[in-house]
């Protein structure tokens, strides 16, 4: 057998590199160009946005559970939902599980403007290229080797934000993890979406008589008897959270295949079981699939500070907050239903950054769903609203620490706070 090797290719060097485009990374970029940090965006897939544009449609983790929406997220992520707004491509919508209100929006205009905000605010973006290695001098991240069709590339950075769901890049540094191999692991859902419904009288069904019809129903596959379907700014179209994938190591290939094809052959049935026995979907369609199947959690890694289930139902504050979250634990475990966790009422936790600070390894901030936090502390925390609100102390910290010739661990928290709140963000 003969291996053909690869040159190695270099790239010009950045200031800082965001491995990964979803909300956190997304907005990460964002801030620190704005900043006027030099940043370049790789991201395996041809569009931005993540599990924000592959799977779902809805921000949560904006508002807190209770009557009167209370916003706990500002700054940068305030500008996508504005042009959400302008562009009539979002609305406000109850979430019916009492998590919060959620805005729900057209996953196609935000691939656009993210791409917009991002390209607006000087960020270089790469597509269609996978980090699949780093450079390291001892326990400094020095930059990164990706993958893509035109060949191996080096690409060496001041500051590397990883938010790549998976924290890739923290694991090939070295940075301890908690991972989907050990128990328990929150289940993947293939989302879908209906098309041509009536939905007057499909919105009318409430989610209690669903969930009936789901358990009393024979002749359908249906694991999960329960889940959600909702309105969405455009007409004739509900979206699902309702398949359910259990027992998956999202980081095993082979594993997450068989993922990717029991999802689809579920959201095929749940589809039919809609079409057949639920009123306003006498007419409709299965309209399209998620991009992928949506991985709740895969790794979380060991950080200066680890969030804990007790720091999220007693409210915890900390001193090196830079982001606030008051979302219950939402748990999809194996089985039918899903377990619910309430914060006292009206009450948020903060956020602290060392959460974003992985133990070991410099130069290297962690944000989004990969930071370090438990099983049930992640379940409330990984909202896309706190997921914005983490990349844009990501971005911050990146571009304080060039501009103060610091690290990311050496950052000032005053000094960070005091850029957070220029930016607009809620601490408190
Ligand atoms: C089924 C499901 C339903 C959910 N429902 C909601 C909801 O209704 N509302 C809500 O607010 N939250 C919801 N969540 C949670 C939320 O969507 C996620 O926690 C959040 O989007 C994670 O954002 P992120 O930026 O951390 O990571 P991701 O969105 O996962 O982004 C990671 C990005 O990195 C890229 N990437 C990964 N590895 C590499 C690599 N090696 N090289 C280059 N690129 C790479 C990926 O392609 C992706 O673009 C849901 C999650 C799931 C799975």
């Amino acid at each position: 057998m003969t291996l053909y090797s690869r040159k190695l290719i270099d790239l010009p060097k950045t200031q800082i590199l965001v491995v990964g485009s979803g909300s956190a990374v997304a907005t990460a970029a964002i801030t620190a160009a704005k900043l006027g940090c030099m940043v370049t965006l790789v991201e395996r897939y041809g569009f931005m946005g993540g599990i924000s544009t592959q799977v779902i449609d809805t921000f949560y983790g904006f508002f807190i559970p209770g009557d009167k929406p209370r916003k706990v997220v500002g700054g940068i992520p305030d500008l996508v939902i504005d042009r959400l707004f302008e562009q009539k491509a979002a609305i406000y919508r109850p979430n019916t599980y009492g998590a919060g209100q959620g805005i729900t929006y057209d996953p196609e205009y935000l691939k656009v403007i993210w791409e917009q905000l991002a390209t607006g605010s000087g960020v270089k973006i790469l597509y269609h290229s996978l980090v699949i290695d780093i450079v390291m001098d001892k326990n400094e991240l020095r930059g990164v080797i990706l993958a893509n069709k035109s060949g191996l590339y080096q690409l060496m950075a001041d500051v590397v934000i990883d938010a790549s769901g998976d924290a890739d890049v923290a694991a090939l540094c070295g940075v301890p993890f908690e991972s989907a191999a050990d128990q328990p692991v929150q289940s993947l859902t293939t989302t879908f979406k209906m098309i041509n419904v009536d939905v007057e009288r499909a919105s009318k069904v409430k989610k209690s008589e669903l969930h009936q019809l789901m358990a009393n129903t024979s002749g359908y596959a249906l694991p999960r008897k329960e889940g959600s379907v909702h309105i969405t700014p455009l007409p004739g179209v509900m979206v699902t959270n309702m398949t359910r994938v259990t027992n998956i190591n999202p980081l095993d290939v082979a594993q997450l295949s068989a993922a990717e094809i029991e999802g689809r052959s579920q959201a095929l049935e749940y589809s039919r079981f809609l079409i057949d026995q639920v009123a306003g979907y006498e007419q409709a369609a299965l309209g399209g699939l998620s991009t992928q199947i949506g991985v709740r959690e895969s790794r979380r890694i060991f950080g200066e500070h680890r969030l804990t289930r007790q720091d999220v139902l007693s409210a915890r504050k900390f001193e090196d907050a830079i982001a606030v979250c008051g979302a219950p634990i939402e748990e999809h475990h194996a089985g039918k239903d899903t377990r619910w966790e309430y914060l006292p009422a009206g009450e948020t936790y903060q956020i602290p950054y060392r959460c974003l600070l992985p133990k070991t390894v410099e130069h290297l901030i962690v944000a989004g769903r990969c930071l370090s936090a438990d099983h049930d502390a992640h379940a409330s925390v990984r909202s896309m609203g706190q997921c914005m609100a983490m990349g844009q102390a990501a971005g911050a910290a990146a571009a304080t620490s060039i501009v103060k010739k610091q690290t990311p661990h050496t950052v000032g928290i005053n000094d960070l706070q005091a850029q957070l709140k220029k930016l607009g963000a809620v601490l408190e």
